[in-house]
């Protein structure tokens, strides 16, 4: 198993929050260090529903050598893919053409318009290739649909636009190989996702890494199987102590949708990650630094609590 990167994380926090907590040369000097690989990850987004200003919609982008893979398209997730740019993090939203979806739910896809039309405007010129749950092509017809007039005005205005780049090709995923180039090999697993149908995690096999991302679930041996000893596990949590002070309708309702970080802890331990990356955090009240401390008590790998534009 290829496990030879050194793994770093920097953040890039300093240009959207509002206390950087990183002063310029550690920055620059991760950065550097973080290049040394082939395959990065940024973490673009890694809020909840939940309007927390500096936690952006769920979005993660999986780079190898220039060319960004996106998982998830939350609420503002060009304008941080536009953020890691800036630092030098990834190439220009342009790039983003390929893009996985983990499941239907509205804080994972709200930003798929922002997707497909900004970047177009921002010269993406060939189709944007979406891989995702059943609903994915009716989804991506509407939107487009919905639009049919600002695509109009820009192909037959002045700005001339290609009419290429407004175009989406949805692909409707089952379990198993979804995806490869010479970059990538994609797998999507099934996870379990409360009530839904078809919620999907997925494996990602670079040249030199393997990384595992739950997309939203509560606790699923699929991850466990997908990841044996994979690189890097993102994952989401919940906060145990945030739960307890949750009423009884709603601890219904993220116990059977969500992982605890008891749970994580417990599946972690057989997974066997490199590094573990909480993301899609429901805190509750609680801190980066509490739920570390929670993570502590379960489980004894190497752990973090992710922040927007953080990369690994
Ligand atoms: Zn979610
Ligand atoms: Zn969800």
């Amino acid at each position: 198993m290829l496990r030879t990167f050194s793994l770093l994380a920097f953040t890039l926090c300093a240009l959207v929050c509002s206390t950087a907590r990183f002063v310029p040369a550690q920055l620059a000097t991760a950065q550097t260090q973080a290049q040394t690989s082939r395959t990065k990850i940024v973490l673009l987004g890694t809020g909840t529903p939940i309007t927390d200003p500096e936690r952006s919609g769920p979005a993660v982008a999986i780079i190898v050598d220039d060319q960004p893979y996106l998982i998830d398209f939350g609420p503002g997730v060009v304008r941080r893919a536009a953020a890691a740019q800036r630092a030098g993090a990834m190439g220009p939203v342009s790039k983003l053409t390929r893009a996985f979806v983990t499941h239907l739910h509205s804080d994972h896809t709200v930003g798929y318009s922002d997707l497909i039309f900004t970047t177009w405007v921002m010269d993406r010129k060939e189709p944007l290739e979406v891989y995702g749950p059943k609903g994915i092509k009716s989804m991506t017809k509407h939107v487009v649909a919905a639009y049919a007039e600002d695509i109009d005005m820009r192909v037959k205005g002045l700005e001339g636009a290609d009419p290429k780049g407004a175009q989406v090709n949805a692909h409707e995923i089952k379990p198993g190989l979804i995806y490869q180039d010479k970059n990538v090999r994609v797998t999507a697993f099934r996870v379990r996702h409360g009530s839904w149908k078809e919620a999907y995690g997925f494996r990602f096999e670079t040249p030199d890494r393997k990384i595992v991302i739950s997309g939203d679930c509560a606790p699923s041996e699929s991850v466990v199987e997908n990841c044996n000893g994979c690189d890097v596990l993102i994952h989401e949590v919940y906060s145990e102590a945030g739960f307890k002070t949750r009423p009884p309708k709603w601890q219904k309702y993220h116990s059977n949708f969500h992982t605890s970080s008891r749970e994580l802890g417990e599946l972690a331990a057989r997974a066997k990650p490199g590094l573990l990356i909480l993301y899609h955090q429901l805190f509750w009240g609680m801190t980066d630094e509490s739920l570390m401390e929670e993570m502590s008590r379960y489980y004894k790998g190497k752990v973090l609590s992710g922040r927007d534009l953080q990369v690994f």
